[in-house]
């Protein structure tokens, strides 16, 4: 069995920050992904685009929350993209291949088509991880682990405490199944905008869609000629980590991009020669299980902009709650010069010693994940998470006695903001 410093499973944005910030540190480290490439949501589900990482200050200037490995990611994006293009608009394909490079050049270890069904621990510790393959099953060793399977996979096998949506009924935010048209006309496009909400709407009241979602929600900027990105349906009531449930909603959400196709083609000039040109490989989850740690981080802590000692990463993206139950968003929007903090101690499990956890299942209550979920602040906790586990390898120590201060110190040398 190959041992390693660190096996992080998962490599979304928070996996590949984690995997690469510990090997920079010296760190022999494994990514895995059931997936064949890294970007986890923005390559599986087509997410897009970057919700915003930065605040206004009571100046009008912009201050960018997400920096650190995030800031490096995207302006190495900006500066091989196309000139003017906007670090908040990617590229996903090309995402991919950036990931590929920024993983390999720091010496991180690949692994694809793996997934992790299985944990094996002694005590306090994570012993090894099982996954399976086609060849059979695989397993692996390491004195750390970052679980940033965004479902929190590894942390429910390990047999972690965890919180599954929200605390009265357990329901998830709604799944989303991206899709995007091409040969749009676009300026006619913004132009028959609003017609086409108020159409909808209409069309909604009169049960001629079915779709759950009270509006279209729709992104027309950073993307090539004629292409439009709608994150649009909305499959609510449904559990994201059981496959018959998950199997229902994929159809259900292909069924509502057909009708939604067919309302635009149908009834807008700008769309009559459109075509569906991907829909994502994979629904969209917004939430499922997340851990129950060492601290919860809640929706009023967030509010009140609370100022952690043991702060991480800071965000300000706005508590943005899709209906679990129905139709409708609720906003929570901070105001100029305001943010909040995350405390490591979120990434921290009660029942074990060599675990971190980051990305959207880290300790959070329903609300509270509903801002910090978003992709640059995932980025930033995984690399404290990164970084956290080569400091406790270095010093000996476990996620409990680790020198948080030290984390910290590392984290601004290498340009995070973290107050
Ligand atoms: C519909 C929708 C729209 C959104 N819109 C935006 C947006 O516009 N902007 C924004 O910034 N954020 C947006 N978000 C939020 C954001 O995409 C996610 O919260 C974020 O990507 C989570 O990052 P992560 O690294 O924690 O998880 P992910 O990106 O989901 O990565 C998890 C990885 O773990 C792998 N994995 C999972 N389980 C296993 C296993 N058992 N074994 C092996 N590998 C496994 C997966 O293949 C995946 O690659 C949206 C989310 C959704 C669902």
């Amino acid at each position: 069995m190959k041992h390693y410093d660190l096996i992080v499973v998962g490599g979304g944005l928070t996996g590949v920050a984690a995997a690469v910030s510990a090997a920079r540190q010296g760190m022999k480290v494994l990514l895995a992904d059931k997936a064949g490439w890294l970007g986890g949501a923005m390559s599986n589900c087509l997410i897009y685009p970057f919700m915003p990482f930065y605040m206004k200050d009571k100046d009008g200037n912009q201050v960018d929350l997400s920096q650190g490995f995030f800031a490096e990611l995207t302006e190495r994006a900006a500066k091989d993209l196309p000139a003017g293009t906007k670090r908040s608009y990617y590229d996903s394909e090309y995402f991919k291949f950036l990931l590929d490079d920024v993983a390999t050049e720091a010496g991180v270890e690949l692994l694809f088509h793996v997934t992790l069904y299985k944990v094996e621990t002694e005590g306090q510790e994570i012993k090894k991880l099982l996954f399976a393959a086609k060849s059979g099953t695989l397993e692996y060793s390491a004195d750390y682990y970052v679980d940033a399977t965004g479902d929190g996979d590894l942390f429910y096998f390990a047999g972690c405490d965890f919180q599954l949506g929200r605390d009265a009924d357990n329901l998830c935010q709604p799944m989303t199944t991206c899709f995007r048209l091409a040969n749009v006309d676009k300026p006619k496009f913004e132009e028959e905008l609003p017609a086409m909400q108020a159409l909808y709407k209409q069309y909604r009241q009169q049960g001629k869609i079915l779709n759950e979602r009270e509006n279209i929600l729709v992104f027309r900027h950073g993307l090539a000629e004629g292409i439009v990105h709608f994150n649009t349906t909305r499959v609510i009531r449904h559990n994201p980590t059981d496959p018959e449930d998950v199997s229902r909603a994929e159809v259900i959400a292909r069924r509502q991009v057909r009708e939604m196709v067919a309302f635009l083609k149908e009834n807008f000039e700008s769309c009559k020669n459109a075509t569906l040109v991907t829909c994502a490989a994979d629904i969209g989850v917004r939430e499922s299980r997340k851990l129950r740690g060492m601290h919860i981080l809640t929706q009023e802590e967030l509010i009140a902009c609370t100022k952690f000692e043991d702060s991480i990463a800071l965000g300000n993206y706005d508590i943005d709650i899709h209906n679990p139950a129905g139709s409708d968003t609720s906003h929570y929007y901070f105001g100029p010069g305001e943010y909040y903090t995350i405390p490591y101690r979120s990434l921290v499990p009660k029942e074990f010693g060599n675990l971190l956890v980051a990305g959207r299942c880290l300790s959070a209550t329903h609300e509270a994940q509903a801002s910090v979920r978003i992709m640059p602040i995932c980025c930033c906790m995984g690399e404290a998470a990164g970084i956290a586990a080569a400091v406790m390898k270095k010093s000996g120590t476990d996620n409990k006695t680790v020198d948080v201060k030290e984390v910290q110190r590392i984290l601004e040398a290498n340009g995070a903001a973290i107050r």
